[in-house]
């Protein structure tokens, strides 16, 4: 799960982080109320998306009057802010954050994430902060160096002596940024996150080092445990879809293609992915029904593949083992019957109970094609889409 900056920055202080003092706003007034409380003489107006590169498109801006606050509020709100991670459809801004202005000395990147391959938090630190971490990664990865943390040990000042070094930060900012580190690395713990990321974390003009950017993901799995933090989720930020799919405990991602897919395993999932495109077409999700889905569940899946206008031909691909073949089967023909369903629909069912769940579908009078492998269920689903072209 995601948040939005002021809600990360809100946690981060919580932990004794350096964040700017700010105040999220709804409205032109509440964005106005807002700077006349901070007071000036800068404020900087930041649309809330849960996506990066606000700056580049036009979603922060640094001004010096209450006057200017209003007027880049007034043009902030309901604007749709395109960035390079919100996808070409951008993000409608419904939130602002109303931040005191910092005098800028550097910029720097810093993060913690779980690194996967040595089973470590990893602080990820840059002397490139404020722009694309992507393309430096890219372009110089010299520049950026990363420091794992042993579990049992924590946060040892050794860690923030070369994170300082790493950062080219000496003295004062040195012993400022081992604090930093710290208090991150306590968040980081404590709130099961995935994934924070500090970017651009400055040295003000007057020596200070303060986060000014904070995105957080949060560990789904852990939040449980978290009733603070699930209670920060926006759900407009949420593709409407996967939200419903989240309801049904079904794991669900939207994508851009054509062909609807409902498969039950993430491995399979993937697998018919890749056949769809390996045969000239693209997939419109990724859906992973699990592996003893109810026949509701099923329906629900079916419904949020249906429900999406980009798809133009579906396919089921189920190997039954704990999932039953002829629960699918129930599950398929209850969706049909309560939508209209006026795509094609090609089913590759193996596994425990086919013959019934074929039966089944057969009977149901649908206009289903069936197949009889993975590759032949590919090919004619991507065929009777071309035809209705
Ligand atoms: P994004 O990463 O989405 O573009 P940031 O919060 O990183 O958004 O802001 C972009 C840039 O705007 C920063 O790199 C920094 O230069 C400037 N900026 C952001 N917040 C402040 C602030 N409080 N004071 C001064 N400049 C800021
Ligand atoms: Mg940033």
């Amino acid at each position: 799960m995601n948040i939005h900056e002021y809600q990360a920055k809100e946690v981060l202080r919580g932990f004794g982080a350096p964040v700017p003092r700010g105040k999220p706003a709804f409205s032109v007034a509440e964005a106005i109320a807002a700077a006349k409380e901070l007071g000036g003489p800068v404020w900087v107006v930041k649309a809330q998306i849960h996506a990066g590169g606000r700056g580049k498109g036009g979603g922060v801006k640094v001004v010096k009057s209450i006057d200017d606050v209003k007027k880049e509020a007034e043009r902030m709100l309901g604007m749709t802010l395109v960035t390079h991670q919100t996808g070409p459809h951008g993000r409608v801004v419904k939130r602002l954050y109303i931040e005191d202005g910092s005098t800028i000395e550097r910029e720097l990147y810093l993060s913690a994430l779980v690194d996967r391959e040595t089973s470590h938090v990893a602080f990820i630190a840059s002397t490139e902060g404020g722009m694309d971490i992507e393309a430096v990664a890219h372009e110089t990865p010299e520049k950026i160096q990363a420091f794992q943390i042993e579990p049992a040990a924590g946060y040892s000042p050794y860690v923030g002596n070369n994170i300082a070094s790493a950062l080219k930060l000496k003295g004062d900012q040195a012993k400022q940024i081992g604090g930093v580190i710290k208090s991150i690395y306590d968040a980081f713990i404590a709130k099961d996150m995935s994934l924070l990321e500090i970017n651009p974390l400055v040295v003000t003009k007057d020596g200070k080092i303060v986060c000014l950017d904070a995105k957080i993901n949060f560990d789904d799995n852990a939040l449980y445990r978290h009733k603070d933090i699930l209670a920060l989720r926006d759900l407009d930020e949420e593709d409407p879809m996967e939200v419903e799919a989240s309801n049904f405990d079904l794991s669900y991602i939207k994508l851009d293609g054509e062909i609807g897919c409902m498969v039950n395993g993430a491995g399979l999932a993937m697998a018919t992915m890749d056949i769809i495109k390996l045969y000239g077409s693209e997939p419109a999700n990724f859906l992973d029904v699990g592996g003893g889905a109810s026949k509701e569940k099923v329906t629900a899946a079916f419904k949020i593949i249906v429900s999406d206008p980009h798809v133009k031909g579906i396919l089921v691909n189920i190997f039954g083992g704990i999932m039953k073949c002829d629960i699918i089967a129930e599950g398929i023909i209850a969706a049909a019957k309560e939508i209209h369903l006026s795509v094609p629909l090609v089913v590759r069912l193996e596994g425990t109970n086919v013959e019934l769940g074929k039966k089944i579908l057969a009977e149901s009078g649908l206009p289903i094609l069936s197949a009889s492998d993975l590759a032949d269920a590919a090919q004619k689903i991507v065929k009777a889409v071309k035809e209705k072209k």
